[in-house]
Protein backbone atom coordinates (compact mmCIF):
# COMPACT_ATOMS: atom_id res chain seq x y z
CA UNK A 1 0.00 0.00 0.00
CA UNK A 2 2.89 2.52 0.78
CA UNK A 3 4.91 1.95 -2.21
CA UNK A 4 1.55 2.44 -4.63
CA UNK A 5 0.75 5.52 -2.14
CA UNK A 6 4.41 6.79 -2.99
CA UNK A 7 4.69 5.76 -6.33
CA UNK A 8 4.78 8.66 -8.74
CA UNK A 9 2.25 7.04 -11.01
CA UNK A 10 -0.17 6.85 -8.12
CA UNK A 11 -2.67 9.64 -9.63
CA UNK A 12 -2.97 7.72 -12.69
CA UNK A 13 -3.76 4.34 -10.49
CA UNK A 14 -6.30 5.98 -8.95
CA UNK A 15 -7.69 7.28 -12.17
CA UNK A 16 -8.02 3.75 -13.54
CA UNK A 17 -9.59 2.33 -10.29
CA UNK A 18 -11.94 4.43 -10.35
CA UNK A 19 -13.04 4.09 -13.33
CA UNK A 20 -13.07 0.45 -13.13
CA UNK A 21 -16.32 1.41 -11.44
CA UNK A 22 -14.66 -0.58 -7.61
CA UNK A 23 -14.04 -3.72 -9.54
CA UNK A 24 -12.20 -6.28 -7.15
CA UNK A 25 -10.18 -8.25 -9.69
CA UNK A 26 -9.78 -5.64 -12.41
CA UNK A 27 -8.17 -7.29 -15.56
CA UNK A 28 -4.79 -5.85 -16.89
CA UNK A 29 -4.08 -5.28 -20.21
CA UNK A 30 -0.86 -4.09 -21.96
CA UNK A 31 -0.94 -2.78 -25.45
CA UNK A 32 -2.17 0.14 -28.10
CA UNK A 33 -4.35 1.91 -30.20
CA UNK A 34 -3.74 4.01 -32.77
CA UNK A 35 -5.98 6.25 -34.60
CA UNK A 36 -4.60 6.89 -38.23
CA UNK A 37 -6.94 8.97 -41.14
CA UNK A 38 -7.90 6.51 -43.78
CA UNK A 39 -7.43 8.88 -46.99
CA UNK A 40 -3.59 9.66 -45.70
CA UNK A 41 -2.38 6.82 -43.45
CA UNK A 42 -1.50 9.62 -41.27
CA UNK A 43 -1.44 8.58 -37.97
CA UNK A 44 -3.51 11.24 -35.35
CA UNK A 45 -3.38 9.85 -32.18
CA UNK A 46 -1.66 6.92 -30.06
CA UNK A 47 -2.78 5.72 -26.78
CA UNK A 48 0.25 3.14 -24.91
CA UNK A 49 0.18 1.28 -21.77
CA UNK A 50 3.81 2.01 -21.23
CA UNK A 51 3.04 5.53 -19.68
CA UNK A 52 0.43 3.93 -17.41
CA UNK A 53 1.40 2.61 -13.97
CA UNK A 54 3.56 -0.85 -14.28
CA UNK A 55 2.56 -0.40 -18.04
CA UNK A 56 -1.02 -1.78 -17.60
CA UNK A 57 -4.36 -0.54 -18.16
CA UNK A 58 -6.70 -1.91 -15.82
CA UNK A 59 -10.02 -2.52 -16.73
CA UNK A 60 -13.77 -3.94 -15.19
CA UNK A 61 -13.64 -7.89 -15.14
CA UNK A 62 -17.09 -7.38 -16.00
CA UNK A 63 -18.47 -10.84 -13.92
CA UNK A 64 -22.18 -11.48 -13.48
CA UNK A 65 -21.28 -12.95 -10.31
CA UNK A 66 -21.64 -11.08 -6.81
CA UNK A 67 -19.48 -13.44 -4.81
CA UNK A 68 -16.21 -12.47 -7.09
CA UNK A 69 -16.93 -9.19 -8.01
CA UNK A 70 -19.94 -7.04 -6.29
CA UNK A 71 -19.18 -3.50 -8.10
CA UNK A 72 -19.18 -5.59 -11.57
CA UNK A 73 -21.71 -7.60 -10.63
CA UNK A 74 -24.07 -4.94 -9.75
CA UNK A 75 -23.72 -3.26 -13.17
CA UNK A 76 -24.69 -6.16 -14.47
CA UNK A 77 -28.22 -6.88 -12.54
CA UNK A 78 -28.78 -3.20 -13.32
CA UNK A 79 -28.61 -4.13 -17.52
CA UNK A 80 -30.82 -7.31 -16.87
CA UNK A 81 -33.10 -5.35 -14.80
CA UNK A 82 -33.38 -2.41 -17.74
CA UNK A 83 -33.64 -5.44 -19.82
CA UNK A 84 -36.84 -6.95 -18.71
CA UNK A 85 -38.27 -3.84 -17.36
CA UNK A 86 -37.54 -2.72 -21.41
CA UNK A 87 -39.77 -6.13 -22.36
CA UNK A 88 -42.50 -5.06 -19.87
CA UNK A 89 -42.88 -1.21 -20.18
CA UNK A 90 -40.88 -0.39 -23.11
CA UNK A 91 -37.38 1.83 -23.45
CA UNK A 92 -34.49 0.93 -24.63
CA UNK A 93 -35.75 0.68 -28.54
CA UNK A 94 -38.53 -1.07 -27.47
CA UNK A 95 -42.37 0.75 -27.67
CA UNK A 96 -44.14 1.60 -24.81
CA UNK A 97 -47.23 0.13 -26.56
CA UNK A 98 -45.64 -3.11 -25.26
CA UNK A 99 -46.85 -3.05 -21.83
CA UNK A 100 -50.37 -3.51 -22.69
CA UNK A 101 -49.49 -6.90 -24.46
CA UNK A 102 -50.66 -9.88 -22.29
CA UNK A 103 -47.91 -10.94 -19.94
CA UNK A 104 -47.43 -13.92 -17.46
CA UNK A 105 -45.13 -14.13 -15.14
CA UNK A 106 -44.06 -17.89 -14.33
CA UNK A 107 -42.49 -19.55 -12.08
CA UNK A 108 -41.14 -23.32 -12.71
CA UNK A 109 -39.58 -25.56 -10.43
CA UNK A 110 -38.21 -29.06 -10.00
CA UNK A 111 -39.71 -32.35 -8.58
CA UNK A 112 -38.63 -33.58 -5.45
CA UNK A 113 -35.97 -35.79 -4.72
CA UNK A 114 -36.12 -36.07 -0.99
CA UNK A 115 -37.54 -34.62 2.08
CA UNK A 116 -35.84 -31.49 3.14
CA UNK A 117 -35.19 -28.72 5.81
CA UNK A 118 -37.75 -26.07 5.04
CA UNK A 119 -39.12 -22.78 6.57
CA UNK A 120 -42.60 -22.41 5.50
CA UNK A 121 -45.06 -19.77 6.68
CA UNK A 122 -48.15 -19.14 6.76
CA UNK A 123 -50.20 -15.63 8.02
CA UNK A 124 -46.71 -14.47 9.41
CA UNK A 125 -46.17 -17.27 11.43
CA UNK A 126 -43.07 -20.12 11.16
CA UNK A 127 -44.60 -23.71 11.02
CA UNK A 128 -43.23 -26.88 11.78
CA UNK A 129 -40.87 -28.48 9.33
CA UNK A 130 -41.93 -31.48 8.76
CA UNK A 131 -43.95 -32.47 11.26
CA UNK A 132 -45.56 -35.85 10.62
CA UNK A 133 -47.06 -37.52 13.97
CA UNK A 134 -46.53 -41.35 13.16
CA UNK A 135 -43.11 -40.76 11.18
CA UNK A 136 -41.77 -43.61 10.12
CA UNK A 137 -38.00 -44.94 10.09
CA UNK A 138 -36.25 -44.35 7.09
CA UNK A 139 -34.15 -47.65 6.05
CA UNK A 140 -31.05 -46.19 7.32
CA UNK A 141 -33.28 -45.89 10.80
CA UNK A 142 -33.32 -41.71 10.94
CA UNK A 143 -37.10 -40.63 11.83
CA UNK A 144 -38.65 -38.55 8.40
CA UNK A 145 -39.80 -35.94 10.38
CA UNK A 146 -38.61 -32.50 11.75
CA UNK A 147 -41.05 -30.06 13.92
CA UNK A 148 -38.04 -27.25 14.10
CA UNK A 149 -39.56 -24.14 13.18
CA UNK A 150 -35.96 -22.68 11.57
CA UNK A 151 -35.06 -19.78 11.62
CA UNK A 152 -34.17 -17.80 7.85
CA UNK A 153 -30.33 -18.19 8.21
CA UNK A 154 -30.71 -21.73 9.42
CA UNK A 155 -27.60 -23.38 7.59
CA UNK A 156 -29.46 -27.22 7.56
CA UNK A 157 -32.09 -25.56 5.53
CA UNK A 158 -32.14 -27.03 2.23
CA UNK A 159 -30.46 -30.54 3.71
CA UNK A 160 -32.21 -34.08 3.40
CA UNK A 161 -33.68 -35.13 6.70
CA UNK A 162 -31.48 -38.75 5.17
CA UNK A 163 -28.90 -37.66 3.15
CA UNK A 164 -28.79 -41.42 2.37
CA UNK A 165 -32.49 -42.22 1.22
CA UNK A 166 -31.80 -38.50 -0.97
CA UNK A 167 -31.79 -38.73 -4.31
CA UNK A 168 -28.23 -37.00 -5.46
CA UNK A 169 -28.10 -38.57 -9.27
CA UNK A 170 -31.72 -36.98 -9.61
CA UNK A 171 -30.83 -34.10 -8.46
CA UNK A 172 -27.98 -33.35 -10.15
CA UNK A 173 -29.62 -34.68 -13.70
CA UNK A 174 -32.77 -32.97 -13.26
CA UNK A 175 -29.86 -29.58 -13.34
CA UNK A 176 -28.23 -30.88 -16.27
CA UNK A 177 -30.97 -31.83 -18.42
CA UNK A 178 -33.02 -28.41 -17.40
CA UNK A 179 -32.26 -26.48 -20.40
CA UNK A 180 -33.24 -29.13 -22.16
CA UNK A 181 -36.49 -29.14 -20.46
CA UNK A 182 -36.98 -25.64 -20.84
CA UNK A 183 -36.74 -25.48 -24.74
CA UNK A 184 -39.33 -28.50 -24.82
CA UNK A 185 -41.57 -26.59 -22.66
CA UNK A 186 -41.50 -23.28 -25.10
CA UNK A 187 -42.35 -25.55 -28.08
CA UNK A 188 -44.76 -27.32 -26.64
CA UNK A 189 -46.42 -24.24 -25.70
CA UNK A 190 -46.24 -23.09 -28.68
CA UNK A 191 -48.32 -26.09 -30.17
CA UNK A 192 -50.70 -25.87 -27.47
CA UNK A 193 -51.16 -22.04 -27.76
CA UNK A 194 -51.95 -22.61 -31.77
CA UNK A 195 -54.37 -24.99 -31.31
CA UNK A 196 -56.48 -23.30 -28.61
CA UNK A 197 -57.19 -20.72 -30.92
CA UNK A 198 -57.88 -23.15 -33.65
CA UNK A 199 -54.13 -22.93 -35.43
CA UNK A 200 -50.90 -24.90 -36.76
CA UNK A 201 -47.80 -23.53 -35.41
CA UNK A 202 -47.02 -21.88 -39.02
CA UNK A 203 -50.40 -20.27 -38.91
CA UNK A 204 -49.91 -19.27 -35.71
CA UNK A 205 -46.35 -17.34 -36.34
CA UNK A 206 -47.86 -15.36 -38.91
CA UNK A 207 -50.48 -13.66 -36.40
CA UNK A 208 -48.55 -14.26 -33.53
CA UNK A 209 -45.26 -14.23 -31.64
CA UNK A 210 -44.03 -15.42 -27.95
CA UNK A 211 -41.45 -13.71 -26.37
CA UNK A 212 -39.52 -15.63 -23.31
CA UNK A 213 -37.03 -13.98 -21.07
CA UNK A 214 -36.06 -15.95 -18.21
CA UNK A 215 -33.22 -16.26 -15.13
CA UNK A 216 -32.20 -19.60 -12.97
CA UNK A 217 -32.36 -19.58 -9.64
CA UNK A 218 -30.62 -22.03 -6.96
CA UNK A 219 -32.90 -23.43 -4.58
CA UNK A 220 -31.41 -23.84 -1.03
CA UNK A 221 -31.02 -27.87 -2.06
CA UNK A 222 -29.12 -26.95 -4.85
CA UNK A 223 -31.79 -27.63 -7.63
CA UNK A 224 -32.41 -24.77 -10.27
CA UNK A 225 -35.85 -23.64 -10.67
CA UNK A 226 -36.79 -21.08 -13.65
CA UNK A 227 -38.55 -17.92 -13.17
CA UNK A 228 -40.10 -16.16 -16.81
CA UNK A 229 -42.06 -13.75 -18.39
CA UNK A 230 -44.19 -14.62 -21.46
CA UNK A 231 -45.32 -12.55 -23.50
CA UNK A 232 -47.78 -12.06 -26.65
CA UNK A 233 -46.42 -9.97 -29.53
CA UNK A 234 -47.73 -9.30 -33.05
CA UNK A 235 -45.60 -11.09 -35.90
CA UNK A 236 -43.58 -8.46 -35.80
CA UNK A 237 -42.00 -8.71 -31.92
CA UNK A 238 -42.79 -6.26 -29.41
CA UNK A 239 -43.40 -3.34 -32.41
CA UNK A 240 -46.59 -5.40 -33.67
CA UNK A 241 -49.59 -5.32 -31.32
CA UNK A 242 -50.76 -9.44 -30.78
CA UNK A 243 -54.14 -9.48 -32.64
CA UNK A 244 -57.45 -9.28 -30.40
CA UNK A 245 -58.44 -13.12 -29.77
CA UNK A 246 -54.40 -13.54 -28.36
CA UNK A 247 -55.43 -13.68 -25.05
CA UNK A 248 -53.45 -14.46 -21.62
CA UNK A 249 -56.45 -16.92 -20.76
CA UNK A 250 -55.07 -19.13 -23.15
CA UNK A 251 -51.22 -18.42 -22.93
CA UNK A 252 -51.70 -19.60 -19.17
CA UNK A 253 -53.89 -22.91 -20.28
CA UNK A 254 -51.04 -23.58 -22.42
CA UNK A 255 -48.22 -22.80 -20.06
CA UNK A 256 -50.27 -25.42 -17.82
CA UNK A 257 -50.43 -27.90 -20.38
CA UNK A 258 -47.09 -27.67 -21.39
CA UNK A 259 -45.42 -27.62 -17.81
CA UNK A 260 -47.57 -31.08 -17.34
CA UNK A 261 -46.77 -32.46 -20.56
CA UNK A 262 -43.42 -32.28 -21.30
CA UNK A 263 -40.12 -34.60 -20.30
CA UNK A 264 -36.73 -35.25 -20.72
CA UNK A 265 -35.10 -38.82 -20.79
CA UNK A 266 -31.22 -39.83 -19.37
CA UNK A 267 -32.04 -42.89 -22.10
CA UNK A 268 -28.87 -44.89 -20.91
CA UNK A 269 -30.06 -44.61 -17.04
CA UNK A 270 -33.90 -45.02 -17.99
CA UNK A 271 -35.17 -42.03 -15.94
CA UNK A 272 -37.36 -39.41 -17.10
CA UNK A 273 -37.10 -35.82 -16.09
CA UNK A 274 -40.31 -33.22 -15.91
CA UNK A 275 -41.17 -30.04 -13.49
CA UNK A 276 -42.04 -30.45 -10.47
CA UNK A 277 -45.88 -29.97 -9.64
CA UNK A 278 -45.24 -26.64 -8.03
CA UNK A 279 -46.64 -24.12 -10.98
CA UNK A 280 -47.18 -20.43 -10.32
CA UNK A 281 -48.48 -18.16 -13.07
CA UNK A 282 -49.57 -14.64 -12.65
CA UNK A 283 -50.41 -11.71 -15.26
CA UNK A 284 -48.41 -9.04 -15.34
CA UNK A 285 -50.20 -5.79 -15.21
CA UNK A 286 -49.17 -2.18 -14.99
CA UNK A 287 -51.13 -1.37 -11.91
CA UNK A 288 -52.49 -5.11 -10.77
CA UNK A 289 -50.93 -6.83 -7.84
CA UNK A 290 -47.92 -7.70 -9.58
CA UNK A 291 -45.96 -4.49 -11.28
CA UNK A 292 -43.51 -4.57 -13.85
CA UNK A 293 -41.10 -3.36 -11.61
CA UNK A 294 -41.64 -6.00 -9.05
CA UNK A 295 -40.62 -8.10 -11.85
CA UNK A 296 -37.91 -6.60 -13.17
CA UNK A 297 -36.49 -6.21 -9.99
CA UNK A 298 -37.18 -9.65 -8.81
CA UNK A 299 -35.82 -11.39 -11.76
CA UNK A 300 -32.86 -8.74 -11.92
CA UNK A 301 -31.80 -10.51 -8.43
CA UNK A 302 -30.99 -13.96 -9.38
CA UNK A 303 -28.77 -12.31 -12.15
CA UNK A 304 -25.88 -12.32 -10.28
CA UNK A 305 -26.21 -15.18 -8.20
CA UNK A 306 -25.12 -18.49 -8.77
CA UNK A 307 -24.59 -21.72 -7.12
CA UNK A 308 -22.16 -20.63 -4.48
CA UNK A 309 -25.74 -19.54 -3.01
CA UNK A 310 -26.10 -22.90 -1.61
CA UNK A 311 -22.92 -23.35 -0.45
CA UNK A 312 -20.78 -25.04 -3.46
CA UNK A 313 -17.49 -23.40 -4.87
CA UNK A 314 -17.48 -20.90 -7.47
CA UNK A 315 -14.84 -22.58 -9.59
CA UNK A 316 -14.19 -25.59 -11.52
CA UNK A 317 -13.42 -28.84 -9.34
CA UNK A 318 -10.04 -29.87 -10.51
CA UNK A 319 -9.81 -34.20 -11.52
CA UNK A 320 -6.97 -34.01 -8.83
CA UNK A 321 -9.41 -32.40 -6.01
CA UNK A 322 -10.07 -34.21 -2.99
CA UNK A 323 -13.60 -34.01 -2.40
CA UNK A 324 -13.40 -34.98 1.13
CA UNK A 325 -11.17 -32.00 1.48
CA UNK A 326 -12.76 -29.18 -0.14
CA UNK A 327 -14.51 -26.16 2.15
CA UNK A 328 -18.02 -27.50 1.87
CA UNK A 329 -21.28 -28.42 3.63
CA UNK A 330 -21.49 -32.47 3.18
CA UNK A 331 -24.87 -31.73 1.19
CA UNK A 332 -23.10 -29.91 -2.03
CA UNK A 333 -20.05 -32.11 -1.36
CA UNK A 334 -22.67 -35.04 -2.10
CA UNK A 335 -24.47 -33.36 -4.97
CA UNK A 336 -20.61 -32.51 -6.48
CA UNK A 337 -19.55 -36.17 -5.57
CA UNK A 338 -22.85 -37.27 -7.54
CA UNK A 339 -22.12 -35.16 -11.07
CA UNK A 340 -18.38 -36.44 -11.05
CA UNK A 341 -19.25 -40.07 -10.10
CA UNK A 342 -21.96 -39.64 -13.18
CA UNK A 343 -19.69 -37.53 -15.06
CA UNK A 344 -17.79 -41.05 -15.82
CA UNK A 345 -20.35 -43.20 -17.58
CA UNK A 346 -19.90 -43.04 -20.93
CA UNK A 347 -23.27 -42.27 -21.98
CA UNK A 348 -23.61 -39.41 -19.83
CA UNK A 349 -20.99 -37.27 -21.30
CA UNK A 350 -22.83 -35.34 -23.37
CA UNK A 351 -24.21 -33.55 -20.12
CA UNK A 352 -20.87 -32.48 -19.07
CA UNK A 353 -21.58 -33.16 -15.14
CA UNK A 354 -17.42 -33.28 -14.52
CA UNK A 355 -17.12 -30.11 -16.18
CA UNK A 356 -19.66 -28.56 -14.53
CA UNK A 357 -19.89 -30.71 -10.80
CA UNK A 358 -19.49 -27.36 -8.77
CA UNK A 359 -22.50 -25.63 -10.64
CA UNK A 360 -24.23 -28.84 -9.50
CA UNK A 361 -24.92 -29.97 -12.28
CA UNK A 362 -26.88 -27.05 -14.33
CA UNK A 363 -24.40 -25.86 -17.43
CA UNK A 364 -27.14 -23.78 -18.72
CA UNK A 365 -27.33 -19.67 -18.53
CA UNK A 366 -28.55 -17.67 -15.95
CA UNK A 367 -30.35 -15.17 -17.80
CA UNK A 368 -31.51 -15.98 -21.23
CA UNK A 369 -34.70 -14.35 -23.50
CA UNK A 370 -36.00 -15.11 -26.93
CA UNK A 371 -34.57 -12.49 -29.65
CA UNK A 372 -37.35 -10.20 -29.70
CA UNK A 373 -37.88 -9.87 -26.06
CA UNK A 374 -35.94 -6.42 -25.72
CA UNK A 375 -33.16 -4.75 -26.29
CA UNK A 376 -29.53 -7.31 -25.71
CA UNK A 377 -26.88 -6.74 -22.84
CA UNK A 378 -24.28 -5.90 -26.03
CA UNK A 379 -26.57 -3.13 -26.71
CA UNK A 380 -26.76 -1.77 -23.34
CA UNK A 381 -22.91 -2.00 -23.15
CA UNK A 382 -21.71 -0.21 -26.42
CA UNK A 383 -24.54 2.65 -24.95
CA UNK A 384 -22.51 2.57 -22.07
CA UNK A 385 -18.97 2.52 -23.48
CA UNK A 386 -20.28 5.43 -26.14
CA UNK A 387 -21.41 7.37 -23.36
CA UNK A 388 -17.99 7.04 -21.11
CA UNK A 389 -16.49 8.26 -25.16
CA UNK A 390 -18.34 11.09 -25.55
CA UNK A 391 -17.35 11.82 -22.07
CA UNK A 392 -13.63 10.86 -23.00
CA UNK A 393 -13.43 13.58 -25.61
CA UNK A 394 -15.27 16.50 -24.05
CA UNK A 395 -13.12 16.26 -21.54
CA UNK A 396 -10.34 16.24 -23.41
CA UNK A 397 -8.91 12.94 -23.30
CA UNK A 398 -9.53 11.76 -26.82
CA UNK A 399 -9.43 13.69 -30.08
CA UNK A 400 -12.33 14.27 -31.97
CA UNK A 401 -12.25 12.36 -34.79
CA UNK A 402 -15.26 11.61 -37.81
CA UNK A 403 -15.69 8.04 -36.90
CA UNK A 404 -16.16 7.26 -40.77
CA UNK A 405 -12.69 8.75 -41.98
CA UNK A 406 -10.80 7.20 -38.97
CA UNK A 407 -8.70 3.71 -39.01
CA UNK A 408 -8.94 2.59 -35.42
CA UNK A 409 -5.78 -0.35 -35.10
CA UNK A 410 -5.84 -1.63 -31.59
CA UNK A 411 -3.64 -4.27 -29.98
CA UNK A 412 -4.18 -5.74 -26.56
CA UNK A 413 -2.79 -8.51 -24.36
CA UNK A 414 -3.74 -10.34 -21.47
CA UNK A 415 -1.20 -9.45 -18.51
CA UNK A 416 -2.66 -10.33 -15.77
CA UNK A 417 -5.56 -9.97 -13.00
CA UNK A 418 -6.44 -8.75 -9.67
CA UNK A 419 -5.24 -6.30 -6.99
CA UNK A 420 -2.62 -7.08 -4.40
CA UNK A 421 -4.13 -6.65 -0.60
CA UNK A 422 -2.55 -3.15 0.12
CA UNK A 423 -4.17 -1.73 -3.10
CA UNK A 424 -7.73 -3.55 -2.27
CA UNK A 425 -7.68 -1.36 0.95
CA UNK A 426 -6.69 2.19 -1.40
CA UNK A 427 -9.36 0.83 -3.67
CA UNK A 428 -12.18 0.33 -1.34
CA UNK A 429 -11.11 3.69 0.25
CA UNK A 430 -11.27 5.35 -3.38
CA UNK A 431 -14.39 3.91 -4.51
CA UNK A 432 -16.84 3.05 -1.48
CA UNK A 433 -17.17 -0.54 -2.61
CA UNK A 434 -16.42 -2.46 0.62
CA UNK A 435 -13.66 -4.74 1.23
CA UNK A 436 -14.28 -9.01 0.53
CA UNK A 437 -14.53 -10.69 3.53
CA UNK A 438 -11.74 -12.72 5.62
CA UNK A 439 -10.13 -15.21 3.01
CA UNK A 440 -10.55 -13.57 -0.26
CA UNK A 441 -7.05 -12.21 -1.70
CA UNK A 442 -6.33 -12.02 -5.63
CA UNK A 443 -6.47 -14.70 -7.26
ZN1 LIG B 1 -15.10 -6.66 -11.48
ZN1 LIG C 1 -36.22 -29.29 9.63
ZN1 LIG D 1 -32.63 -42.82 5.03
Amino acid sequence: MISRLHDPGYNRWACQIERAGGCRQPIHLRGKVEHYDQATGRLLHRYSTLREPNGVLRVACKTRRASRCPACAEVYRADTYQLIRAGLVGGKGVPETVSAHPCLFVTLTAPSFGAVHTRREKNGKVLPCHARRDAELCPHGRTVSCTDRHRVDDPCLGEPLCSDCYDYDGSVLFNAISPELWRRFTLALRRRFARLNGLTVKALREHVSIAFAKVAEYQRRGIVHFHAVIRLDGPDGPDSPPPAWAMADALEEAVRHAVDVVTVEVKPLSRAFRWGTQLDVRRITLDGDLTEQAVAAYIAKYATKAAECVGTLDRRIQPLDDLEALPVRDHARRLIAACVRLGREPGLTDLGLTRWAHMLGFRGHFSTKSRRYSTTLGALRAAREEHRRTEEITTGRLPLFDEDTVLVVAHWQYAGQGLSLGEQLLAAALTGVPLPSAGGGPR
